[in-house]
């Protein structure tokens, strides 16, 4: 691949990658580095190791990116189209403190000429200079040399491993730091950071626009199972939201956070555990085996289902479908106890027979604005944190009254379900359980989610499982009840016999 030779120097293509990837980095991030930077403090002091290691994280994943898709007829308009969407991005950051996200995508892309013209200004003009214009024409003046097409791709390969590699080892050692940092500032150290602000950002747009084509195309998921016994039961699981045991009264804790709850007759008060630190991957815990939907498995053997949800459970009812609220409460701002009108209408048409509700009470205990969670008349333990910066505005009794109210909270809506039960008269079994709990700075860590790999600390692990039942049952005694036996659990109470289905996964039986 000989070409014209303007500087008397040829560069390798994977030494101009490296270069390329480093120098638009560099020049890019250094404009607007104090806007990352205060998030990642320890105290006063800005906690520079995790800044570094977030950073270099940044730099090999674009490296890799880059990568990917330099080839020999590629690379010079690949490095320019990136040169300009940077040098754009790192204007408007500065410029307007915009955080570039997947929705900010999808609008630059649907806005006509005339709106983008408005935006463009002369203050625009030495960005573009400096960060694109000067670089694009140095880059297209230089002679990049590939060499026979399976060496370069190896060459390529081999960077991208080494990036992978350095990239992983910088997120893993300081995991904690960084975690806190995107979650503290609502992702925005992620939607700021250039290029790979708006790479992730498009990648997410293409596939969501995508998504539904793919759908299309997928094979319907069958569930092979049949009711070998019928009988009159209602099931209702509840699903929480961040909650864990360390902050519930019923499982020891020093405050009495489960005034109503601690009231009742009967409920099984259980170890239950998580093994997954995220919503989006925990919800398939409860509510997914061998990629089949349990509402999808309960309905197809003709038992009447519905999820209610506040939030989302995102596809976990596959076609059975989500029906969220239409009227909340507190001047039109939904709050979890607004699915139980739901319930109510639900259980109004119950007559005989099986029916399976999902509630995703997906409010919870979710930080980092904790008091966003529960109505103002449940604001009781105070003073409370009011500052989305948990960390560095908020005393560690502020972050735990915050939270404590959403767990006086949860108790509120549980206790009320069960009493909807109650009332209803008819006969039923009912769980509730918490996608995964919450760390609250124990050992340094706030909020959820752990690296792949790495297993859930315990209060994080250690969510509350509750059991209550208007028919005769039998829980099984156990050390630990994990996610995964709510799923068996089901399919034994509605007597479904299925390839899917552990009967000794089991934990709670209808005496008969
Ligand atoms: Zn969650």
């Amino acid at each position: 691949m000989k070409m014209t030779n303007k500087f008397g120097f040829q560069i390798s293509h994977t030494v101009f990658s490296l270069l390329f990837v480093s120098l638009l980095y560099i020049a890019n991030n250094a404009v607007n580095i104090d806007k990352i930077a205060q998030w990642f403090h320890a105290g006063n002091d800005i906690h520079y190791t995790a800044l570094a290691a977030y950073l270099i994280l940044g730099w090999c994943l674009f490296l890799i990116f880059f990568l990917l898709l330099a080839h020999p007829w590629t690379i010079k308009p690949l490095a320019i189209v990136l040169l300009f969407l940077s040098a754009a991005a790192t204007y408007f950051i500065d410029k307007y403190n915009v955080a570039i996200d997947r929705s900010m995508v999808m609008n630059t892309v649907h806005t006509d000429a005339t709106e983008v013209t408005g935006l463009l200004s002369a203050q625009m003009l030495p960005y573009l200079v400096l960060l694109a214009v000067i670089p694009a024409i140095i880059v297209l003046k230089l002679d990049i040399r590939f060499q026979r097409s399976g060496k370069y791709l190896l060459k390529s390969l081999g960077l991208m491993a080494l990036a992978f590699v350095i990239g992983m080892s910088a997120l893993y050692a300081k995991f904690d730091s960084i975690s806190q940092a995107v979650n503290l500032s609502r992702k925005y150290v992620v939607h700021t950071l250039v290029p790979v602000n708006f790479i992730r950002s498009s990648i997410s747009a293409t596939s969501r626009t995508l998504e539904p084509y793919f759908k299309q195309h997928k094979e319907p998921v069958v569930f092979n199972g049949k009711v070998t016994r019928q009988d009159d039961l209602v099931v209702v699981l509840a699903i929480g939201e961040t909650s864990r045991q360390k902050n519930f009264a019923l499982y020891g804790y020093g405050k009495n956070t489960n005034p109503v709850l601690s009231q009742i007759d009967g409920l099984a008060v259980l170890d239950g555990k998580a093994r997954i630190g995220s919503t989006l991957y925990a919800l398939p815990e409860i509510l997914e085996k061998n990629d089949i939907k349990l509402p999808l498995a309960t309905s197809s053997v003709g038992i009447d289902t519905a999820c209610y949800v506040n939030y989302s459970l995102y596809d976990n009812c596959d076609a059975v479908g989500e029906i969220e609220p239409t009227e909340c409460g507190h001047d039109g701002v939904c709050y979890d106890e607004d699915v139980i009108p739901l319930l109510k209408d639900n259980l109004a048409s119950y007559q005989q027979g099986y029916r399976f509700v999902v509630l995703h009470l997906g409010g919870g205990s979710h930080g980092p604005s904790y008091s966003d969670r529960y109505p103002p008349e449940f604001q009781i333990f105070k003073p409370m944190c009011t500052d989305a910066d948990v960390v560095n505005q908020c005393t560690l009794e502020q972050i735990y009254n915050s939270y404590d109210n959403t767990i006086l909270y949860v108790d509120y809506v549980v206790g009320k379900i069960i009493d909807t039960l109650e009332q209803s008269g008819a006969p039923y079994v009912f769980i509730y359980l918490s996608d995964h709990g919450e760390s609250l700075l124990e050992n340094g860590r706030i909020f959820h989610g752990m690296p792949p790999g790495i297993p859930l600390p315990p209060e994080q692990r250690d969510i509350p499982l509750l059991v209550k039942s208007s028919v005769p049952i039998e829980i099984t005694e156990k050390d630990a009840y994990w996610q995964q036996d709510v799923y068996d659990t089901v399919l034994d109470l509605f007597c479904i016999e299925s390839e899917t289905f552990d009967k000794q996964d089991s934990f709670i039986r209808k005496v008969r």
